[in-house]
């Protein structure tokens, strides 16, 4: 195998690092190469060829040189002979220190419940200190499920169960789309292989049905864009995420026809004047759905993302999703809190940037190991927006959408579970099944051991496309039923009587 170069990493290094940039990232690239020096992952790779990946990440995301260049040095002090001493004497104590942050972050000792409270804590508590860090581990992770089918089957499915837990949502909150998406859809891979190339598939022929459609308008957009003088646009088609597609299958009751914005077309202009006018132009050029228009830039979204949503018909009766931002959105969009921490930010989004720490560092001040828990559900609120976490009384931690129901809830544990349901009790309360579930909630679904079928009722509430299949499945057994308990009889009687 022939060695890694520098060059794989230098050459996502654009124009805006210095000469002595390059330096920097050049020398530590060289000194995780040494200590990683006979080391082999899992796939039989070099183990510095993760380190080279996790680098060049971070330079993707055109992050400064010292966090490539701690990016390039993560795991040094836990796989090899040097130490974070080292690292300091050799490259300081700034970087020495996110080295050393990553490295704890990586040291957990809990399993279940605790595991994944004290995960989550750790990942708060490093954001609080300092949110590059954060960002290493996005990338150390990233590259982590992209090689993950070199890891047995139970670590796959611990890594992939923690990803949509804990880095999705904080992906999400940090207003990361990108990364969020990308975690979502390897988790989603591991987790549920087959609702995923379900899913996957339905992907491909929304973008095979709809292909010439957005074609045809991009065309027609950028001659109607430029004819108002809007030249500097830029267009592009986007595929919805498989996960967040899947989600919202969930909410549609699997209605894929009621879903606009499988794909969409992204209008990318130079400011918010031109966002309103190439919206009028649109507009001009096509029937817009009434009460489909969403100006996420008047009233950005908590996670900070801003764009204008419309969505149209085209001459032909196809229906289409129009996203318009400016180039700056776009990038905070995908890249998120990444993206203020940019080289050569501006005041503003450093001013932003202090804003956001000092949210968190009141946080993490609230929090000490002990009351977390306490602490977790009133967070959750705002770390999850669209998923909520209920613990079982045996201390699992189940994954729902918002508005979810112990109806959901108890077949999201067992079927055999969801089919006895009578009554739930949450946070020691007797509430009825159809009580619409928060984060944070402890909830214990209560049986009748006799009961074997569900109630038909119960689809008028539930929230999930699994409950609710789970739930028909049962009542068209209940149909059947009568037959089947004859047929067992009968073969119980003949076997007998032989
Ligand atoms: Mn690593």
């Amino acid at each position: 195998m022939s060695p890694i170069v520098f060059e794989e990493v230098k050459r996502a290094l654009d124009e805006r690092y210095s000469t002595q940039d390059v330096q920097l990232i050049e020398r530590a690239f060289h000194f995780a190469q040494d200590a990683h020096e006979g080391q082999l992952r899992h796939t039989g790779e070099p183990y510095f060829s993760h380190c080279v990946a996790v680098g060049r990440k971070l330079a993707e995301l055109k992050l400064p040189s010292e966090v490539i260049a701690a990016g390039l040095l993560h795991d040094v002090p836990e796989d090899t002979e040097k130490t974070v001493e080292d690292i300091t004497v050799e490259f300081g104590a700034d970087i020495a220190s996110m080295v050393s942050a990553i490295t704890k972050l990586g040291k957990v000792k809990y399993r279940g419940e605790e595991r994944y409270a004290e995960n989550l804590r750790k990942m708060f508590v490093a954001m609080a200190e300092d949110v590059r860090v954060i960002f290493i581990k996005f990338a150390d992770r990233m590259h982590n499920l992209e090689t993950l089918y070199a890891l047995p089957e139970n670590k796959r499915q611990r890594i992939a169960k923690e990803v949509l837990e804990i880095y999705a949502p904080i992906a999400n909150r940090l207003g990361m789309g990108e990364y969020r998406g990308q975690f979502e859809d390897y988790a989603f891979k591991y987790l549920s292989p087959k609702e995923y190339s379900w899913t996957q598939h339905l992907l491909e022929e929304r973008v095979k049905k709809f292909g010439p459609a957005l074609d045809r308008a991009l065309h027609d957009v950028e001659m109607e864009l430029r004819k108002h003088s809007i030249t500097a646009a830029d267009i592009h088609g986007r595929v919805k995420h498989c996960y967040s597609l899947h989600k919202k299958l969930d909410r549609y009751k699997g209605d894929i026809g009621k879903i606009y914005d499988i794909v969409a077309l992204r209008v990318v202009v130079k400011d918010i004047p031109e966002c309103y006018a190439a919206l009028g132009i649109l507009h001009g050029l096509y029937t817009p759905l009434p009460g489909r228009i969403k100006d996420y830039i008047a009233q950005q979204k908590p996670n900070g993302y801003q764009s204008i949503h419309t969505t149209v018909f085209d001459d032909e009766g196809s229906i289409l999703e129009f996203q318009i931002r400016t180039a700056q959105m776009h990038e905070e969009n995908e890249y998120g809190v990444a993206a203020h921490w940019k080289y050569k930010q501006g005041e503003d989004a450093q001013a932003r940037q202090v804003q956001w720490m000092e949210e968190l560092a009141a946080i993490q001040k609230e929090l000490s190991a002990t009351d977390f828990m306490k602490h977790l559900s009133e967070l959750k609120l705002d770390m999850f927006r669209d998923r909520i976490f209920v613990f079982t009384p045996r201390g699992d931690v189940i994954d729902l959408p918002e508005e979810s129901t112990p109806i959901d809830l108890a077949y999201a544990i067992h079927s055999e579970i969801g089919n006895k349901a009578v009554q739930s009790r949450i946070n020691g309360e007797i509430a009825s099944l159809s009580t619409p579930l928060k984060s944070g909630d402890l909830c214990e679904i209560i049986m009748d051991k006799n009961r074997k079928y569900p109630n038909d009722a119960w689809l008028d509430f539930v929230k999930t496309r699994h409950a609710r299949e789970k739930i028909k499945d049962a009542l068209k057994d209940a149909k059947t039923g009568i037959f089947s308990s004859f047929m067992k009889k009968y073969r119980g009687d003949s076997s007998s009587s032989t």
